[in-house]
């Protein structure tokens, strides 16, 4: 199954364990369950600590198999092949259970185990899907330091019937007990939050009680982490409040622009945001959600939806943006059961079918090209009369025989009945109303940035974007702003980096203008004489 190369690969990983691992595996006569047992084979021989035993029970998806220590049966579950981007949760599972500690905060752990309840979670996955390992790996970890958490991964291509039945239309898809749970990246600390509400009641009264900031930052994208950076090497108290530390690059696959890193993936490059803005004295506060700014004489007050509020000297807002809806009857409706954002996760559960992508600039014809190697046919809808993108994709796109490209059209509706079942659109030039049978609709029309909690507060332009001058000044005395949030044009992470790290400097320059002790009173005369 696994080649000479994996194999040492894992055999030097499972050295690392040092208590025993039970593997029992649940199989059929499938010719999945003979791929399945001819890995786990493979992983049995690597290392004297795994014992692996088969069975034919009737209790499990087939093949599946849990990794356990001796004498238990709850440990995590691997429903289908966890190859592609789910090896790697198949050897840290291994791993955990014997006895390898999880890279996670001791505090992190103890609410794990302190959990009351029983939870069982299922997660859907595909094989290619980037943001399907952290959700299994969060799980997992949670399973092995709490015999009350189950979790099962299952890979959708083995268990089509029940992707079928349901209806799972975009990956990772989480359910808690028969229910569905979530959808999408989700971190350990998110999962954590969801389902220990107390948890979140304790550290909003932690952050309530924090001294004021001389610099907080709001927001954990490239502008926010390189804010972060610059702003702590001045040796001036830091903070940073996000919803989801690593922004926009989490939902990134490739990133080829980054001066001086060739390329690498969006989820490791927001892993690297992380490490480099913790190598400094950071406060780093995730899950965080801004509500309100409140400007203020001495501290700007930033409130949150826990309903903490921080206080700062100086604020710098980095909120970037999200994924732009098309608003039209259907896209709320079928939203994961058909309407999709993310081609890089979503797409493979399309395999074979017929999709259409909304938007010709270059994320929808990148998406466009993207998806014609997985899915049957893909019909891309340009509300201009020409297509955006640069003439490089423009020209692959055209020459894919499975695509069609229509241009001056308007999306009105997306349709369906349980999930999407077509699209209409009006042709511009006839004004003809025209309808495309398909299951899936890729949205791809650009972003929105993520200021509504600002409306009223700092000046915001006609688009919704934070009005900053060459400094990153906003319109309030001591908040600055950097990013895709910004009217700053060109959204790219190497300038909203450089944005952050200016907007830090501007506030340090801030803090030392505002801050300065009062001159001293100018001497007398006679006494200068003297
Ligand atoms: C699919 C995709 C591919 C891309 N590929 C590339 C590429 O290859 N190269 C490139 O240079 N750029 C690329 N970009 C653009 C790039 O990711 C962005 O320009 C960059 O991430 C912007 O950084 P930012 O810090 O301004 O905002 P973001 O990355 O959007 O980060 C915003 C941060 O603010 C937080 N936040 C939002 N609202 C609140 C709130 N109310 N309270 C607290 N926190 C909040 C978010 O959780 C997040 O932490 C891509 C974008 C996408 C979507």
């Amino acid at each position: 199954m696994l080649d000479a190369n994996t194999k040492a690969q894992l055999k030097s990983y499972l050295e690392r364990a040092t208590q025993p691992i039970e593997i029992v595996a649940s199989l059929d006569d499938s010719k999945a369950s003979d791929e399945t047992l001819a890995l786990l084979k493979d992983v049995a021989e690597s290392s004297p600590l795994v014992k692996l035993t088969e069975s034919r029970d009737d209790v499990y998806r087939k093949p599946s198999f849990s990794i356990n220590r001796p004498g238990e049966n709850h440990g995590p579950r691997f429903a289908g092949l966890p190859m592609g981007h789910e090896f790697t949760s198949l050897i840290l599972a291994l791993l955990q259970i014997g006895g390898y500690p999880p890279k996670v905060e001791d505090a992190i752990l103890e609410q794990i185990r302190a959990l009351n309840g029983d939870f069982e979670f299922e997660i859907f996955v595909s094989l290619t899907c980037h943001n399907c390992p952290d959700v299994v790996q969060a799980l997992n970890l949670m399973a092995v330091q709490n015999p009350r958490i189950k979790t099962t991964m299952i890979e959708g291509g083995t268990f089509q019937d029940e992707v079928k039945e349901r209806q799972i239309m975009a990956v990772p898809t989480v359910f808690l007990n028969g229910t569905e749970f979530g959808q999408g990246r989700m971190s350990l600390e998110e999962i954590l939050a969801k389902i220990d509400t107390s948890g979140v009641e304790r550290e909003a009264k932690k952050l309530d009680a924090k001294d004021p900031f001389d610099v907080l930052i709001v927001g954990g994208g490239p502008a926010g982490a390189a804010a972060a950076v610059y702003a702590a090497r001045k040796g001036i108290r830091t903070g940073v409040a996000s919803e989801r530390f690593g922004g926009q690059v989490l939902d990134t696959m490739g990133i080829e622009n980054f001066i001086s890193v060739k390329e690498t993936v969006g989820p490791k490059f927001a892993i690297a945001l992380e490490e480099h803005v913790r190598h400094y004295e950071v406060d780093i506060m995730n899950l965080q959600r801004a509500k309100a700014l409140v400007p203020g004489k001495e501290f700007v007050e930033v409130q949150l939806e826990s309903g903490a509020t921080l206080k700062s000297r100086t604020v710098i807002l980095s909120t970037g943006a999200r994924w732009r809806n098309i608003n039209v009857p259907g896209e709320h409706e079928f939203k994961n059961k058909g309407v999709a954002y993310c081609p890089h996760c979503d797409g493979p559960l399309f395999k074979g079918k017929r999709v259409a992508v909304i938007g010709g600039g270059n994320s929808g014809v990148e998406a466009a090209i993207d998806l014609a190697g997985i899915v049957g046919h893909v019909t891309l809808i340009e509300f201009d009369k020409q297509l955006r993108a640069d003439e490089v994709l423009q020209r692959k796109l055209r020459s894919l025989k499975n695509v069609e490209i229509f241009t001056n059209a308007q999306t009105t509706e997306i349709t369906g009945n349980q999930t999407v079942n077509g699209l209409v659109y009006k042709d511009r030039a006839s004004g003809e109303l025209k309808t495309v049978a398909l299951e899936g609709v890729f949205i791809q029309i650009g972003l929105v940035p993520n200021t509504d909690w600002l409306k009223g507060t700092v000046a915001l332009s006609k688009h919704g974007e934070i009005e900053i001058d060459a400094k990153g000044q906003t319109s309030v005395p001591g908040v600055f702003a950097a990013g895709d949030a910004t009217t700053v044009p060109y959204k790219q992470i190497v300038i909203a980096a450089g944005d952050g790290a200016k907007a830090a400097l501007s506030a340090f320059d801030h803090l030392i203008r505002t801050t300065a002790p009062a001159e001293e009173p100018a001497l007398p005369k006679e006494a200068v004489a003297a």
